[in-house]
C-alpha cells in the first residue's frame, strides 16, 4: 500500500504579460504524469490568465503559492526542445518568455476567462457628441477607454458603469472598428474532420483472403471489387487511411457501393482529423504539374548535392541559396524536403505571407500531396488546432507556414527552408515578440541540429555578410532554369520625358509604345507602383491645405473608389472635403499617384485603341477578401486581364509565363525614404519586380524603370545586374555609419497620449541607459511619424557592437539595468514602452 503524500506538486509557469520572470503555484498531488509543457489557467492579479508550465520544482517555493485553477492538457503540448528555443526567443527579443509561447500557440488556444477590450480608433468630439444621443451607454465606454492607457476587462467596464450587460454595446462598437475585443475561448476549438476508408484487417493482413473475395466480386459487383482495389493499392503504400472523397473518385463509385462494403464488414469508415485547410471547391488552382519530376540542371543538381551532404551528416549547416529570379530555386528546396523526408526527418517551410503565395503553395501541394500542412492566417481556430495536433503527433512531415510557424511542433526537424529570407514580413512588429523568423529558424536549427536554407534572389545584407564570413555556405544558381534569359532591362528618364513633352500622365511614350506591343500580341504585363489610392494627398492650390489624420501625424491618402480621404496608418476615413476649410478655396489638387489613378490613367490612354483591354488592380484594397488574391492571379495567368497594375505584391514570387513586360512607374518613390535601410529595400523590390518578366525560355522578358534618378547606384545595380559592386558598397557604407549587419539595431519606443509626459519619459529612460564600450546610444530622438492612433512616441535607439559582443550579454545587461531603473521611478504609468531588439520599423 502506498501512503498518500499530501505535499502539492510545485510548477513554475511563464504567463504571457510582459514580466521577465516565472510564477510558482502548485497542483494537487493527485495529478500524476509530466506537467512540463502543459498549459495551466491561473489567477494572477484578479484575472484568469493561461500560461504553460515550464518547470516542476523539487521544493516548494520559500513564498506561498496559489492553485493552479484548471490544467488545460492532458498531455504537454510543448516537448523540451520547443521549451528551449522559445526561452531563446523571449531572451534575445528581450520580451517575457510567456509572451513567446503565446505566440508560439495558434491563436484561440489561449483561453482567457474575461475578455478585454481595448480602443482601436479615438472618435471625434463629433462623433462622440452623435453617439451621446443615440447610444449614450457606448459613448460612455469609449469615454472609459479613453482615460485609460491600455486595454481594460469587460468586468471593469460593467462595474464602472453599474451595468448588467455591456456585450450588445461592445459588439456594436467592434462592429464600427472602434474597439477590439479579445474573447476567451473556454472550450478548446473543434478540430474540423474529414471522413476516411480503410480496408477492414483480415483483408488487408491475409491476401489469400482479399484474392478470393475479389474474384467472387469481380463478375457480381465490378464497382465493389474497383473500391477495394484502390483501398489495397493504397495500403501497400501506406498506413494512412484513404479519405473518403479521393477513395470515391478514384474508384468511380458511388456510396451505395461503399454502403455495401461497409454492410459487409469489408471496409471501414474513420474520422481523421483534416490537417490541411482543403481547397474550396470554387478555388482554381495555380499550378499543374509536379515539378519534382523535371530533371535538375547542373547548378541545381550541385546545390542538392551539398544540402544531400549536410542532412546525411546531421550537421546544422546554414545554407544561403542565391539564385537569380527564375533560376528555380523552387526545385531546389523540393529536393532537399524529398532527401529530408527519406532520412525519417520532417521539414518546416517558411514563405513571407501565405495570402501572397498562392502559388507557391500549390506548387508545393503538387510535389507532396497529403505529406503537408499549410498554416493559414485565414484558417478557423478549430482548423488550426487540428493542425497544430497533428504536426505534434508527427502524422504530417511538412509545415508550410508564415512567420509564426517557425514555432510548429515538428518532432525530429531536419529541414528549415525560408523562402525570400529578405522579406521584412518576416519581422514582426507589435506586439511583443518582435522576433524576427528568418533568425529564429536558424537558432531553431542550430539548437535541432537540422540543415537550413534560405533563399533569395536578392539576399539581405545581414544573409550576405554571413556567406562572406563563412557563417553561411553559399550556394548559386546564376543561370534562369530551362533556358529562360534574364530580361533586358531599361531606364526611362523622366526629367528628359518632360523636357520634351514625352510624358503623359504617369507614363512616358517608350513605357506606352511597349505597353501597346504587349497587349497587342496577348502578352501580360505587369505594373509596378508601390502606393495604392488615387492621390497621395489632396492639397489646397491658395493656402496650401492639407487634410490630416485625425489620429495620427501624417497625410491622408485620396482614394476614389469608394471615394474617401483615408489614413494608412490607423484606418481612420473621412469624406473627401468639397472644399477648403481654411480658406474657403473651391477645389483641392491631386497631388501625387496611386494605383487607382495609374489604372484609370492607362484605361484612358489605350482606351481608343484597345477598347477590349482589361485591366486589373492588385493591392490591399482589393484583395481582402478571402480567395480574391488567387482569383486575380487565376484571371492574369489566363489572359482574361491583360495588365496587372499593382503594389509591392505583385513583385512576390509570381511565375507567369507569359508576362513579358514589367513597367515601373516611378522608382524614385522607393530611393529616397529616410530609413537605413531604403537602398537595400529598393533594390530588392525592383530586382524582383522585374524578374517577373521573361521566366521561359520562349518569350523573352523586357522591363522599363521611370526614375528621375538613372545615375542612383541602386538602379544602377539594378539595370547592369551587378549587384557584386552594390552589396560591398553599401556592405562599406553600413559598416561606416555602425549599421546592422555590423551592429544590433535596437528601438526602444515610448509612446503616450500626453506628449509632454512621453517626452520626459523618454529623456529619464535615455539617462538610466549605464555606459557601456558596447552599446552606443543616440536620442532620445522624435520619430519622423510623431503620432500613430493618438500617442505620441520617442524613440532611443541602440546600436550594438557586434564584435564587442557576439552573443549580445552586455547588450541585454545594460537594457536591464536601465529598465530596472526606469520603472523604479515610473511603475505604474500611462506611458508605454517597448524594446525591438534588430528593429525594421522606419523611424
Ligand atoms: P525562382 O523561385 O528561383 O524564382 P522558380 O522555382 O519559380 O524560380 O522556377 C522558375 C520556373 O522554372 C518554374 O516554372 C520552374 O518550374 C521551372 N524550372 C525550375 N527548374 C527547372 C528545371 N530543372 N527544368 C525545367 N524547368 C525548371
Ligand atoms: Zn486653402
Ligand atoms: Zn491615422
Amino acid at each position: 500500500m502506498t501512503v498518500r503524500n499530501c505535499m502539492p506538486r510545485y510548477v513554475n509557469i511563464a504567463l504571457p504579460v510582459p514580466a521577465g520572470k516565472l510564477f510558482s503555484y502548485h497542483v494537487p498531488d493527485t495529478v500524476s504524469g509530466p506537467l512540463v509543457g502543459v498549459r495551466a489557467l491561473v489567477s494572477f492579479r484578479n484575472r484568469e490568465l493561461t500560461g504553460v508550465i515550464v518547470e516542476e520544482l523539487a521544493a516548494p517555493p520559500t513564498t506561498p503559492t496559489k492553485p493552479v485553477i484548471e490544467l488545460l492538457d492532458e498531455t504537454p503540448l510543448f516537448s523540451e526542445a520547443l521549451l528551449r528555443f522559445t526561452r531563446w526567443v523571449a531572451e534575445y527579443y528581450f520580451c517575457s518568455w510567456g509572451e513567446v509561447l503565446k505566440a508560439a500557440l495558434p491563436p484561440g488556444m489561449v483561453p482567457e476567462r474575461d475578455a478585454t477590450v481595448c480602443l482601436l480608433r479615438t472618435p471625434t468630439e463629433e462623433e462622440l457628441a452623435a453617439l451621446e444621443h443615440r447610444a449614450p451607454k457606448r459613448a460612455a465606454i469609449l469615454r472609459l477607454l479613453m482615460q485609460h492607457a491600455g486595454p481594460i476587462s469587460v468586468g471593469y467596464l460593467t462595474r464602472q458603469l453599474h451595468s448588467e450587460s455591456l456585450s450588445a454595446q461592445l459588439q456594436a462598437l467592434e462592429h464600427q472598428g472602434y474597439i477590439a475585443l479579445e474573447t476567451r475561448a473556454p472550450a478548446l476549438p473543434r478540430a474540423r474532420t474529414l471522413r476516411a476508408l480503410e480496408l477492414a484487417e483480415e483483408l488487408r493482413s491475409e491476401p489469400e483472403r482479399f484474392r478470393t473475395l475479389m474474384e467472387h466480386l469481380q463478375h457480381r459487383s465490378p464497382a465493389q471489387a474497383r473500391l477495394l482495389s484502390v483501398l489495397y493499392a493504397h495500403a501497400a503504400h501506406s498506413t494512412a487511411p484513404l479519405p473518403l472523397r479521393e477513395a470515391l473518385r478514384r474508384s468511380q463509385t458511388s456510396t451505395t457501393t461503399l454502403r455495401h462494403l461497409l454492410q459487409q464488414g469489408y471496409v471501414r469508415e474513420v474520422t481523421l482529423e483534416a490537417p490541411e485547410n482543403v481547397l474550396e471547391a470554387d478555388e482554381p488552382r495555380l499550378a499543374e504539374r509536379n515539378e519534382l519530376l523535371l530533371p535538375l540542371n547542373p547548378e541545381q543538381d550541385y546545390a542538392v548535392r551539398r544540402i544531400a551532404e549536410a542532412l546525411e551528416a546531421g550537421v546544422p549547416k546554414v545554407f544561403l541559396l542565391r539564385g537569380v529570379t527564375g533560376s528555380g530555386k523552387t526545385l531546389v528546396y523540393m529536393h532537399a524536403i524529398h532527401i529530408a523526408l527519406e532520412h525519417k526527418k520532417s521539414v518546416l517551410v517558411l514563405v513571407p505571407e501565405i495570402a501572397l503565395t498562392p502559388q507557391l503553395i500549390d506548387r508545393f501541394r503538387m510535389a507532396f500531396p497529403q505529406r503537408i500542412a499549410v498554416l493559414h492566417s485565414r484558417m478557423s481556430p478549430g482548423e488550426r488546432f487540428a493542425a497544430w495536433r497533428a504536426i505534434r503527433r508527427g502524422d504530417v512531415p511538412i509545415v508550410l507556414g508564415a512567420r509564426s510557424a517557425v514555432f510548429a511542433p515538428l518532432p525530429s526537424l531536419g529541414l528549415l527552408i525560408v523562402d525570400e529570407e529578405h522579406e521584412p514580413s518576416y519581422k514582426q512588429e507589435d506586439p511583443a515578440p518582435r522576433y524576427h523568423a528568418r533568425d529564429c529558424a536558424v537558432m531553431r536549427a542550430h539548437m535541432e541540429g537540422a540543415v537550413t536554407i534560405l533563399g533569395s534572389a536578392t539576399p539581405s545584407l545581414e544573409s550576405m555578410y554571413n556567406a562572406h564570413t563563412g557563417k553561411y555556405h553559399l550556394l548559386e544558381l546564376k543561370q534562369r532554369a530551362d533556358g529562360a534569359r534574364l530580361p533586358s532591362i531599361r531606364l526611362v528618364d523622366l526629367r528628359d520625358a518632360r523636357r520634351q513633352h514625352r510624358l503623359r500622365g504617369n507614363f512616358s511614350d517608350e513605357l506606352l509604345a511597349a505597353l501597346q506591343q504587349r497587349v497587342e500580341r496577348a502578352e501580360g504585363v505587369i505594373l509596378f507602383h508601390n502606393r495604392r489610392g488615387f492621390a497621395r494627398w489632396l492639397q489646397c492650390p491658395d493656402c496650401g491645405y492639407i487634410p490630416m489624420c485625425a489620429h495620427c501625424s501624417v497625410s491622408l491618402t485620396y482614394h476614389k473608389v469608394p471615394k474617401l480621404l483615408r489614413c494608412h496608418y490607423c484606418g481612420y476615413s473621412t469624406p473627401v472635403l468639397e472644399e477648403c476649410p481654411q480658406c474657403g478655396s473651391p477645389t483641392l489638387e491631386e497631388i501625387g499617384s496611386g494605383t487607382q489613378r495609374i489604372e484609370e490613367e492607362l484605361h484612358e490612354l489605350l482606351k481608343t485603341a484597345f477598347p477590349q483591354l482589361r485591366i486589373a488592380r492588385m493591392d490591399t484594397d482589393t484583395t481582402t477578401r478571402k480567395g480574391s488574391h488567387r482569383r486575380l492571379l487565376h484571371q492574369f495567368a489566363r489572359g482574361d486581364i491583360h495588365v496587372l497594375v499593382g503594389t509591392q505584391m505583385v513583385a512576390k514570387g509570381l511565375d507567369l509565363p507569359h508576362v513579358t513586360l514589367v513597367g515601373v512607374i516611378n522608382a524614385d518613390m522607393q530611393l529616397f525614404l529616410p530609413d537605413f535601410r531604403a537602398s537595400e529595400r529598393a533594390f530588392q523590390l525592383l530586382t524582383q519586380v522585374a524578374g517577373r518578366a521573361g521566366r521561359r525560355s520562349d518569350a523573352p522578358g523586357e522591363v522599363l524603370i521611370q526614375t528621375a534618378h538613372p545615375e542612383h547606384p541602386v538602379l544602377v545595380a539594378v539595370q547592369t545586374g551587378n549587384d557584386e559592386l552594390f552589396y560591398h558598397d553599401e556592405l562599406q557604407h553600413r559598416k561606416a555609419a555602425l549599421y546592422p549587419p555590423f551592429t544590433r539595431f535596437v528601438v526602444v519606443e515610448l509612446s503616450g497620449v500626453d506628449e509632454e509626459k512621453v517626452h520626459q519619459h523618454a529623456h529619464f529612460f535615455a539617462s538610466c541607459i549605464p555606459p557601456h564600450p558596447a552599446v552606443l546610444k543616440l536620442g532620445p530622438a522624435i520619430p519622423t511619424v510623431v503620432r500613430i492612433r493618438n500617442r505620441f512616441r520617442r524613440v532611443v535607439i541602440l546600436k550594438n557592437l557586434k564584435p564587442l559582443d557576439p552573443a549580445a550579454h552586455h547588450l541585454r545587461s545594460v537594457l536591464r539595468t536601465a529598465l530596472a531603473k526606469y520603472q523604479r521611478r515610473y511603475a505604474v504609468s500611462s506611458v508605454r514602452l517597448t524594446v525591438d531588439v534588430d528593429a525594421y520599423g522606419m523611424l
